[in-house]
């Protein structure tokens, strides 16, 4: 087979503006810029296409002519992650290991993943080995100490937090160098909640402010968090995935009170690439929490607010019907149309919610959650296309994009999907 470069996938993504370096897990195509082997570029326009499947065909194809390919090893890993199958993916990128045990990328990848599905203790033994690696380029170093720092803060090492992220000083990325002082800054302000209450669970790791212990005592705070605590195991179990954590979750009377320590103007946030859960205590159980389960739980979530937040609606233990408001929006004429909530997403999540809860509702209850979690996962993917866009114009063709979205998982076009969601709120 002749020398190649493969295309690598980054772990972050570069659209749309504002939630660049908000996001999670999902991957990003990127040439390399040398020549490549005709068959990688088919296999990155089939990933384009969101067919991952077929995709990984080919790689498998490469693999019987050279087993111990490590490229090709780390580029199955990265396409089961594109399938949100993250146990299948761990495997290749430590089949990668098995034959160059010190390869970067697949190190930069398992550690990603690690840290992405709430296995610190893993990411972090996974980073530091690739710090003892020969010669790391600055940006690799950069990124691993980033990593570092973001899984000390988790844990409440805010020294050794500081000392990872200065140490991103020297990297050329821009990218890693603005996280990683964003990282300090959430450093300083982490550390004013070091004499807050705090309660432990299995799963969460949960600190009041002083606004909440104030009003609410010892015994309301400890039933507070065995219902939180009960919400996330039964949300995990609802999603089928098993985050060990602890998550930190920082409890506050409001957003007001949040603000100094959250710096986010509302708690309810379509922000989560880092580990922290803001809430405040009059929220429902579940819904704050299902953020991080709903952005994590198939190793990225897709850049669309209103999905989002109907999973994380559809998953949270609130039990009011879904379909109430959504309804009452359709008979008002006043439901938005579907390319249009994926056109201006300068809504908030909470404007989302009631097209959201109902229309992610209607596909899980009329096509099964796998079905819809394959959608979910193949929406960056294809919507990254550079197909969709109309060049003359600068124009996106979001109803060509969400048709193959939507088909990808729930295998109806955007019309039909439509269609049948609103003939079902008018029924
Ligand atoms: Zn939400």
């Amino acid at each position: 087979m002749q020398k190649y470069r493969f295309l690598f996938l980054l772990l972050s993504l570069g659209f749309p503006v504002g939630f660049a370096q908000e996001d999670v897990g999902a991957p990003r195509l990127l040439s390399t810029g040398e020549p490549i082997d005709e068959r990688f570029e088919d296999a990155v326009r089939k990933r384009y296409r969101g067919d991952v499947r077929g995709a990984i065909a080919l790689y498998d194809t490469f693999l019987g002519e050279n087993p111990r390919d490590v490229a090709v090893l780390v580029s199955l890993g990265a396409a089961y992650w594109e399938l949100g199958e993250l146990k299948t993916a761990e495997e290749w990128f430590k089949k990668a290991q098995v034959v160059v045990p010190r390869h970067i990328k697949a190190s930069q990848f398992l550690g990603k993943l690690y840290y992405d599905t709430g296995r610190f203790r893993e990411a972090k033994a996974e980073f530091e080995r690739l710090l003892t690696f020969e010669k790391l380029v600055p940006d690799v170093k950069g990124s691993a100490h980033v990593n570092l720092g973001k899984i000390a803060l988790v844990e409440g090492r805010y020294r050794d937090a500081d000392e990872q992220f200065r140490a991103v000083a020297d990297s050329d990325d821009n990218g890693d160098r603005a996280t990683a002082e964003k990282g300090r800054m959430m450093g300083v302000r982490l550390r004013r909640t070091l004499l807050w209450e705090r309660i432990s669970t299995p799963h969460l790791s949960i600190v009041f402010s002083p606004g909440v212990s104030k009003a609410h005592n010892q015994a309301a705070r400890e039933q507070w968090a065995k219902e939180r605590e009960a919400a996330y195991v039964a949300m995990s179990k609802k999603l089928g995935v098993d985050m060990p954590g602890p998550v930190p979750m920082y409890v506050f009377a409001d957003n007001v009170d949040a603000y100094s320590i959250s710096n986010q103007e509302d708690v309810h946030s379509f922000r989560y690439s880092w580990w922290f859960v803001w809430t405040e205590w009059g929220r429902d159980a579940g819904h704050d929490l299902a953020h991080q389960l709903a952005s994590r739980c198939r190793g990225s979530r897709p850049a669309s607010q209103m999905l989002v937040e109907g999973l994380c609606c559809w998953l949270d233990t609130d039990s009011s019907d879904p379909h109430a408001q959504a309804r009452g929006l359709v008979r008002a004429g006043k439901m938005r149309s579907l390319v249009d909530w994926h056109a201006d997403q300068s809504y908030s999540l909470d404007e989302a919610r009631a097209g959201a809860e109902s229309f992610v509702a209607y596909l899980i209850e009329r096509h099964g959650l796998e079905s819809f979690l394959k959608s979910y996962v193949a929406y960056n993917l294809v919507r990254l296309n550079p197909e969709w866009k109309v060049q003359a114009t600068g124009q996106y063709r979001w109803a060509d994009a969400l048709t193959e979205i939507f088909r990808a998982g729930i295998g109806r076009s955007l019309a039909e999907v439509e269609a049948e969601w609103l003939a079902f709120l008018r029924g």
